[in-house]
């Protein structure tokens, strides 16, 4: 079988991770500074922390720019659940914007209709690996004095214009969950440039303790404060020893991704009805996902038919996303439903993820599109 995606783990890797159980440090120790440094001067941002998962640092950076009750947060629709949990969490309101037809990112003009006065922030998705139009999105943030956030779970290693994703917004969060580029098992981490939100970011991932060393030395060692509150949303040094390892080999893994999607655009020239997503000239493309649209209404199969048949082959596909606001729990506590977002609840039922990982070979990509092509002319 052919998953859709899948982690790829050496002896480095492992060695990394016995040479933590064998120290002092199992937790808060130098391995979780190291894999952050390392993080933080691959992007190139000034401060990161690492976190136990991407919702974790999700939620850490609604808490750092202060979201609260009645906010409103604008997100896409086409991610994760996890883009718009973390404004719950928070007691905010995330608001949805509708996607671009064609890239399936978020749609500029989309966020502007959305702003009302008690808008405070916008969430970025960096859907399959393609980065959004920072331009864009930086000047609808300044001009409405709203703090940009970018989910770039997808989208490790890409750029926009030149510059690396992690340093495109005021934060930026990764995931390190086995599916995505580089993996720590679970683990996230929020880059930023600014002090400020450093500082609180570090706080809530450890229940909200400063250690303020003047108060320390005047109130005695044993003395911490609880400034605001937070979490354990620590993560463990044997996770980034890993998620450090991993990280060396993050540009082999980009370039075995690009040579997937490459052969894939290709292949698909040769299919009717079958149209990949369309990738800006001045992005470098990260390819967490490959999303191809199909013309279901124009092919005589339906899309549960063709994965069955396709599983049936050995080839796993898969479906990103579900449009967030049509999950009942948003519908209940949000009022949403759908017409809400037009263009990502039509391209729902368009869409399906090939297989796209490192360890894919050449031979198993070939086998993706054979496939493909058997399944649907039987159904011409
Ligand atoms: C994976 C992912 C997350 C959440 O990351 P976890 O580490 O699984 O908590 C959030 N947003 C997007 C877009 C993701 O793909």
């Amino acid at each position: 079988m052919i998953p859709y995606g899948r982690q790829f783990i050496d002896d480095e890797d492992m060695q990394a991770v016995v040479d933590v159980l064998r120290s002092d440090w199992l937790t808060t120790g130098p391995a979780v500074e190291a894999f952050e440094q390392a993080v933080a001067g691959y992007v190139g941002a000034e401060y990161a922390v690492a976190v136990s998962n991407g919702t974790a640092a999700l939620h850490a950076a609604m808490h750092a720019i202060g979201i609260g009750p009645g906010d409103e947060v604008i997100v896409p629709p086409l991610t994760f659940a996890a883009t718009a949990n973390c404004v719950v969490y928070q007691g905010g309101v995330p608001v949805f914007a509708d996607v671009d037809p064609q890239t399936l990112l978020i749609n500029p003009e989309a966020i502007e209709a959305k702003i009302t006065p008690r808008t405070r922030a916008i969430i970025a998705v960096d859907y399959a690996g393609q980065p959004c139009d920072y331009d864009a999105l930086r000047s609808i943030a300044e001009s409405h004095k709203l703090k940009l956030v970018a989910d770039v779970c997808h989208a490790l290693g890409a750029e926009y214009k030149g510059h690396a994703t992690g340093t495109l917004a005021d934060m930026s969060i990764f995931s390190f969950h086995p599916v995505k580029h580089i993996t720590s098992g679970e683990g996230g981490m929020v880059t930023t440039n600014y002090p400020e939100l450093y500082q609180r970011l570090h706080r809530f991932r450890n229940h909200g303790i400063s250690v303020d060393h003047h108060q320390r030395q005047e109130k005695g060692t044993w003395f911490y404060e609880i400034s605001d509150l937070g979490y354990n949303y620590r993560i463990t040094d044997i996770q980034c020893a890993l998620g450090r390892s991993q990280l060396k080999k993050l540009p082999e893994f980009l370039k075995r991704r690009k040579k997937i999607a490459e052969y894939y655009d290709g292949a698909l020239k040769d299919i009717a009805h079958l149209t990949p997503l369309t990738v800006s000239p001045e992005v470098s493309h990260a390819y967490h996902l490959y999303v191809v649209k199909c013309d279901f209404e124009h092919l005589q199969i339906t899309r549960a038919k063709l994965f069955q048949e396709m599983r049936e082959k050995g080839v796993g596909l898969n479906v990103h996303y579900i449009p967030v606001h049509l999950h009942s729990f948003y519908q209940r506590a949000f009022n949403t439903a759908g017409g809400l977002c037009p263009v990502a609840e039509k391209v729902y039922d368009q869409i399906v993820s090939l297989p796209m990982f490192y360890g894919l070979k050449d031979e198993d990509m070939h086998r993706v599109i054979s496939c493909l092509k058997e399944v649907l002319g039987k159904h011409q």
